[in-house]
């Protein structure tokens, strides 16, 4: 990939998938990386995680696509369709997974832990300095630098300092002064992950779910709830996610342990005997109910000198209803690396070209997890019937193909010399524009 004439140093708070695809990116292009990261190890928490071709091409291109492969042989690649289903099990419609082969190629689903761990290694190859069990405490940057306090007092700076520290980012209050502004409290998900047991996988009702020829993923809708499964490797492993109003107003935590009576109220409604003889093979103690928070797109990302960039969850804190989390962090990831080596060592201008590029694409995808979520609600049953395949496109609307690569590589001179010509404003007015006819295949986003 070529690499910049003196490499540029550059310090990452974050190893979630948006940290380590800014290393992976940054290290492949040869500036020095330091990653920070609060948990003491390759955290093997969450549970299921998909990243479509938008994020998945781009991870496809990382060490001659072995990470690729190898993300393929540890998750789910043997999806054909997401079977959309009523609560009663009644199908809808059958969704594509992938609309053609370079999307399968370029989709990958499986466990967040083992998918992190994939990240997480190709990170360590490539020999960025991975600091882990530290916290970030304070963000720093002078006109020429930026840097990082820890808890303990150690500092670290570079070149600049890419906040990718996820949706409770400190760095939004501290860099850009917003306070955490979050809405649509009242949801939360019931979330769960497990290995099943051969007496499990046989359970009558499980037959076509559990079925090991292909891999498999269901959801039921009911009119306000839904709930999604997942079984891959020969269903030897299993997810599925509630999606459930939060009476209870709890803290936003992938460790908040939930039991399994305090789901009932919810999962009766979802009648199918197979959501239901999914719900009974769980184990007791493996799920966890996580609060879905809100909070509305970002004005800008940059610092006041332009040496801090926020990128990821941080930046735009997609709804998991979006589905593109992870992608949309690996976009910004790409994006970020390809200004920096090619900005001739002026950080600013490429944290600022990162910005103009990405915002109102990630900003359309950020909006539409609250689309998606509410799509089916006060809509009769009637009218879903009449049209399922419409309404099965709007509940899961595909991204229409986009690649970040070639997006930077055709824009970065485009607005290098927007900016030099003194095109200024809001991000609203400055950043480049969404494409004629939109992002998403369907109308409806
Ligand atoms: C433990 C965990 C489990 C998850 N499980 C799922 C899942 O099962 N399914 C799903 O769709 N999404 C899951 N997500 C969210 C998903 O990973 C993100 O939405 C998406 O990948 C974007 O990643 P990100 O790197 O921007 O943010 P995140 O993945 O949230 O990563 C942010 C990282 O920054 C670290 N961090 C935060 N503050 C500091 C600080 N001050 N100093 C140092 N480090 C800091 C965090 O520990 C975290 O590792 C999970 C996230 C986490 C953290």
């Amino acid at each position: 990939m070529g690499s910049v004439d003196i490499a540029l140093n550059v310090i990452i708070v974050g190893a979630g998938f948006g940290g380590l695809a800014a290393a992976i990116e940054c290290r492949e292009r040869g500036m020095n990386v330091v990653i920070i990261e609060r948990y003491s190890d390759s955290n093997s928490a969450g549970d299921i995680i998909d990243f479509f071709p938008n994020g998945g091409k781009i991870v496809k291109r990382w060490e001659g696509g072995n990470v690729g492969k190898e993300l393929h042989e540890i998750g789910a690649d043997k999806i054909d369709v997401m079977e959309l289903r009523k609560f009663d099990g009644t199908l809808i419609s059958n969704i594509p997974w992938a609309i053609n082969q370079e999307h399968r190629d370029t989709t990958y689903a499986g466990h967040r832990g083992n998918l992190h761990g994939c990240f997480f290694r190709c990170v360590q190859r490539l020999g960025a300095t991975i600091v882990l069990g530290q916290s970030v405490k304070e963000y720093m940057e002078k006109d020429d630098a930026a840097g990082v306090r820890l808890a303990d007092g150690q500092e670290f700076w570079g070149d600049l300092v890419v906040a990718a520290d996820g949706g409770r980012s400190i760095a939004r209050q501290q860099v850009l002064g917003l306070g955490d502004e979050k809405e649509g409290s009242g949801w939360a998900i019931f979330r769960t992950f497990f290995d099943s047991t051969e007496k499990q996988r046989s359970h009558p009702d499980l037959k076509e779910f559990m079925r090991t020829e292909k891999d498999n993923v269901r959801v039921w809708m009911s009119d306000h709830l839904s709930m999604l499964a997942y079984s891959w490797n020969n269903a030897e492993q299993v997810a599925w996610v509630l999606m459930h109003p939060d009476d209870n107003d709890i803290p936003e935590s992938w460790s908040l342990g939930a039991a399994k009576e305090d789901m009932l109220p919810w999962i009766k409604e979802f009648t199918s005997p197979e959501a239901q003889a999914l719900f009974e093979i769980t184990p007791v103690g493996r799920t966890i109910d996580f609060k879905l928070v809100y909070r509305p797109p970002l004005e800008k990302w940059t610092s006041k000198n332009g040496r801090i960039i926020l990128i990821g969850d941080a930046a735009h804190c997609n709804l998991p209803t979006a589905g593109q989390g992870g992608s949309q962090a690996i976009e910004d990831a790409l994006t970020l690396a390809y200004c920096l080596q090619h900005c001739n060592r002026d950080v600013p201008l490429a944290t600022e070209i990162t910005q103009r590029i990405r915002y109102h694409r990630s900003n359309e995808v950020h909006k539409s997890g609250k689309l998606t979520r509410d799509s089916f609600h006060k809509v009769s049953w009637d009218e879903i019937m009449q049209d399922p395949k419409r309404w099965g496109q709007k509940r899961f609307p595909h991204l229409r193909p986009h690649d970040a690569l070639e997006t930077v590589s055709s824009q970065f001179e485009v607005i290098k010399q927007e900016i030099e010509s003194g095109k200024n404003g809001s991000l609203d007015e400055v950043a480049m524009p969404l494409p004629p006819g939109g992002i998403f295949m369907t109308g409806d986003h």
